[in-house]
C-alpha cells in the first residue's frame, strides 16, 4: 500500500485520522512511523496567524523530510463572544504544560471560567479544521477546510473525544461532543467534513 503521511503528534488527532481515513486505501503513517524524531523546531511551524499558515508550515516541513505524499491539519474552537478565541492558540491557550490530557483539562477550566455566566446566546461557537495536502514536497498545497457549529456547555459532559469536547455541544448532533460516538463525532466534526473534501481531491492511491 502506497503510504500517506498524516502529519500530526496528537493523540486525539491521531485516532480520528486512523478511523477517517480506514476505508480510503492509503496506508497511514505518522511522523514516528515515518522516522522523524520530535523536534524543538516543530514548536515553531504552529506559530502562524491562521489555521491555513500553520497546517501548511506543518505540511511542508514533513514532506520535505519524508517525500511522502503529506497531510497536515490544523484546527481550532472559535467562540464567538470571545472574539473567536482561542482560535489558533486553542492548543496552548492557557499557558499550561504537560500531557496532553492535562493541557486539555486546563484549557476547559480557562473557557469555562471566561464564560462563567454567560447566558446561551454569549456561548455560540464553531470548531475549524484546514487541512493542507502536499502530493510531493514541491507541489502547490490544496487546502481543504471543515466546520462544526455548537456551543459551549456550562460543565463538562462525557468521556468520549479530546480537546474542548467535553464542554462542546454540537448542534447537529443535539449533545455534547464528550457523549457522542467516535461514529457519530466523525460524521458531523470539522476534521470529519475536511477529511471527506480531501478524499474527494486525491482519491485512492495509484496502483
Ligand atoms: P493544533 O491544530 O495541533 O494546533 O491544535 C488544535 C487544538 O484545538 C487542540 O489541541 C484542541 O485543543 C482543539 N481542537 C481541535 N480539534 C478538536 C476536536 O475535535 N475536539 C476538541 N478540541 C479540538
Amino acid at each position: 500500500m502506497v503510504k500517506l503521511l498524516v502529519a500530526t503528534r496528537s493523540p486525539g488527532k491521531q485516532r480520528e485520522f486512523r478511523r477517517l481515513l480506514a476505508e480510503s486505501g492509503w496506508e497511514i503513517a505518522f511522523p514516528d512511523d515515518a522516522g522523524i524524531v520530535e523536534s524543538s523546531a516543530e514548536e515553531g511551524l504552529e506559530l502562524g496567524e491562521s489555521f491555513q499558515a500553520n497546517a501548511r508550515a506543518k505540511a511542508e516541513y514533513f514532506a520535505r523530510r519524508t517525500g511522502l505524499v503529506t497531510v497536515a491539519e490544523d484546527s481550532g474552537l472559535e467562540v464567538f463572544a470571545l472574539g473567536g478565541a482561542p482560535g489558533v492558540r486553542s492548543k496552548r491557550w492557557s499557558g499550561a504544560d504537560g500531557p496532553p490530557d492535562a493541557v486539555d483539562r486546563a484549557n476547559v477550566a480557562m473557557l469555562l471560567q471566561r464564560l462563567t455566566g454567560a447566558p446561551e446566546t454569549k456561548r455560540r461557537a464553531r470548531y475549524r479544521a484546514v487541512i493542507v495536502l502536499l502530493r510531493t514536497p514541491d507541489a502547490v498545497p490544496e487546502v481543504f477546510e471543515g466546520l462544526c457549529n455548537g456551543r459551549i456547555l456550562e460543565a463538562p459532559v462525557g468521556t468520549e473525544g479530546f480537546g474542548y469536547d467535553p464542554v462542546f455541544y454540537a448542534d447537529q448532533l443535539g449533545k455534547g461532543m464528550g457523549e457522542a460516538s467516535p461514529e457519530e463525532k466523525d460524521a458531523v466534526s470539522h476534521r470529519g467534513a475536511a477529511v471527506r473534501s480531501l478524499l474527494a481531491a486525491l482519491g485512492p492511491p495509484a496502483p
